[in-house]
């Protein structure tokens, strides 16, 4: 059987997952107390409902304990937001993503028992300003405060030249996880396999050591 999901509050953050996972072809309950958001995804979620999700009887008359997973994408009203998630864990509720404005309201979530809690803007910030920094780096996943996944484009100074040959492992540290070039994209790649201008390349490794390899082989032309 296909997941649910329900996504509580269809500001921005909200409407955007519910559309992601309806696309996906994913059951979604879609709920907001502003009946015109509401009234915006009866033809995109599978249902969508009025409710206040504060009250414990209206979660429960949902049946959202039986949701696989729960979005809770309640932004200014951090009360509101907090008392759901409560409420979720409350009623035993098996995964429960909650959005924070602040790592303050992210602490409470996280005390209450929220499984995982996501800071959208805070997270595409640091994305966004890795890629102006750096016109190489197209895309930038935080694993840590210490270690991140970065998708590089390759340039002239690694044209030609294999992995075993750079020994980024050596010495950066950097593991090359994947290959990028067109279409194709190689998994785990070889010591052996070279590396071509314009190819992209996904890494993971420590920050600093990124930062030092993306400065010596991958600066901008
Ligand atoms: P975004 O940046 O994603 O637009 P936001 O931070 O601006 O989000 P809000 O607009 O504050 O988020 O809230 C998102 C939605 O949550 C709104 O549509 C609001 O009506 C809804 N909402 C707020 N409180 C509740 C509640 N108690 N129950 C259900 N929905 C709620």
């Amino acid at each position: 059987m296909k997941k649910q999901f329900a996504v509580i509050g269809l500001g921005r953050f909200g409407s955007s997952i519910t559309k992601a996972l309806s696309r996906e072809g994913f059951e979604v309950l879609a709920i907001d107390v502003n009946e015109e958001k509401v009234n915006q995804f009866a033809s995109i979620a599978t249902h969508a409902v009025v409710a206040d999700a504060t009250e414990e009887n209206t979660l429960k008359s949902l049946g959202i304990r039986n949701f696989d997973h729960v979005v809770v994408a309640i932004g200014d009203n951090i009360q509101s937001s907090i008392l759901t998630t409560l409420m979720l864990v409350e009623q035993g509720v098996n995964h429960i993503t909650v959005k924070a404005q602040n790592d303050y309201h992210e602490k409470v979530l996280l005390k209450i028992g929220a499984h995982k809690v996501v800071h959208p803007e805070r997270d595409m910030g640091i994305r966004i300003a890795h890629n102006i920094v750096s016109k190489n780096v197209l895309d930038y996943l935080e694993l840590s405060d210490e270690y991140s996944i970065v998708e590089l484009v390759a340039g002239m100074k690694v044209d030609g030249r294999s992995l075993i040959d750079l020994d980024l492992r050596a010495i950066y540290e950097c593991n090359v996880m994947a290959i990028k070039r067109g279409e194709e994209v190689n998994v785990s790649p070889a010591p052996k396999d070279i590396l071509y201008d314009g190819d992209i390349i996904i890494v993971i490794g420590a920050d600093e050591d990124i930062t030092r390899m993306e400065e010596e082989l991958f600066p901008d032309s």
